[in-house]
């Protein structure tokens, strides 16, 4: 019965052993016995692989493979675990592909911090990599004048943070270089652009793999426990989780004891935390999930809008913005709409995606 369970996870693992010497002994001779107490599994003890790893990276979004990338650079011994069949099939895919200036975020948070940098480290790293990207700007504008002050807050907090060449313009000025556009004030912000973000994503992963790094698809981090200081992720394979009829004991394939983990499971990273006994629960923050949906522009002959353009950010978003892909492709949104959560077995399976 173990034994049918394990076996297309053998051929799965087996996959990235032979592309990886260091991989090798991956999967041979390591059957041990484990005993575990996680929610996902019973308190009796059945036999399971297990292997030490150096670096564990749950998650194949742009955060991930971005991390992976980053440790693999730095000579360490990388295996990024995805539960879907390729990288970046969720967020990270389905956003506006916008590089942010760093305008909004409070002053010296690392929100601020990391996007000014980020913004100049990214625009240097496409260039350098022939990733697609353009410096369109973006427009922030006010539709009213009770709306003004807002904009006189974002415009401080931006110069703030750092980000350089924004400017206020009066409506007039802001219509003449947008002339599809209603508003009473707006700012530029010359910085902002768009980016095609897989091939970004295509990029860091190509150059985490010439590194060294792993990645191996359709598996999946259930949970995981602590053996004294080691902490020991559950592992099965994600065919196996779509059969699993979500009440019965959910037991890992495999069982991996890596030295450094990084959960960036995106949207599934709380969901996943909790799974991990022993983990303390006041470490890991609360999840607020909302879903929204993307309008595009069709039946149009050109492009009516130049930059992209933002009305006043709202609570938990930054408004239905117009964004332009590189294509020229029009597109409003997202709306928002707040939800109560996702369950465990559609997070595991990027099913929440689905419903977006
Ligand atoms: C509507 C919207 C628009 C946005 N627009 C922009 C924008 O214009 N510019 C910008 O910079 N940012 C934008 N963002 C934010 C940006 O998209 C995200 O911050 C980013 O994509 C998050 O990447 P991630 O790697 O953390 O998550 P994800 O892309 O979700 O990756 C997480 C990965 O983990 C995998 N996974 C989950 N659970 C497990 C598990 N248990 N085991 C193994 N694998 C697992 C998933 O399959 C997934 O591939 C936007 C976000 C949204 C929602």
């Amino acid at each position: 019965m173990l034994k049918q369970t394990i076996q297309p996870f053998r051929i799965n693992l087996n996959r990235f052993a032979s592309s990886s010497s260091k991989w090798k002994h991956f999967y041979d001779n390591c059957v041990r016995t484990i005993t575990s107490n996680t929610s996902t599994e019973s308190t009796t003890s059945y036999t399971v692989p297990k292997e030490k790893v150096e670096c564990i990276v749950i998650g194949a979004g742009v955060v991930g493979i971005a991390v992976a990338r980053a440790l693999a650079l730095k000579g360490r011994d990388v295996l990024v675990i995805e539960s879907a069949p390729t990288f970046g099939t969720c967020t990270s895919s389905r956003n506006s592909e916008v590089i942010h200036a760093g305008i909004y975020y409070p002053h010296n948070s690392f929100k601020a911090l990391f996007c000014v940098r980020g913004r100049e480290m990214l625009y240097e790293y496409c260039s350098k990599h022939n990733i697609p990207q353009k410096q369109i700007g973006k427009l922030i504008v006010a539709t009213r004048s009770s709306e003004i002050p807002k904009l006189n807050d974002i415009i401080n907090r931006g110069i703030q943070n750092g980000v350089d060449s924004l400017r206020m313009m009066d409506g007039a000025e802001a219509m003449k270089m947008e002339p599809e556009l209603q508003c009473v004030k707006a700012i530029l912000s010359p910085l902002s652009g768009i980016v095609d973000s897989h091939s970004l994503m295509l990029s860091l992963v190509g150059e985490a793999e010439n590194h060294g790094a792993t990645f191996t698809y359709n598996s999946t981090v259930t949970g995981g426990h602590l053996e004294g200081n080691q902490i020991c992720l559950h592992i099965s394979e994600t065919k196996s989780i779509k059969e699993w009829n979500g009440t019965s004991i959910l037991r890992p394939e495999l069982v991996l004891m890596p030295k450094l983990v990084v959960n960036s499971a995106g949207l599934s990273a709380p969901i996943l935390a909790k799974r991990f006994t022993g983990l303390q629960s006041r470490v890991i923050p609360p999840a607020y999930y909302a879903r929204g949906c993307y309008f595009t522009l069709s039946n149009t002959k050109a492009t009516p809008f130049r930059h992209l353009i933002y009305p006043i950010p709202e609570d938990g978003g930054l408004g239905v913005h117009v964004t332009i892909d590189l294509n020229g492709q029009v597109k409003f949104g997202p709306d928002v709409e707040w939800i109560d959560g996702v369950d465990d077995t559609s997070s595991f399976l990027n099913n929440k995606c689905r419903s977006c």
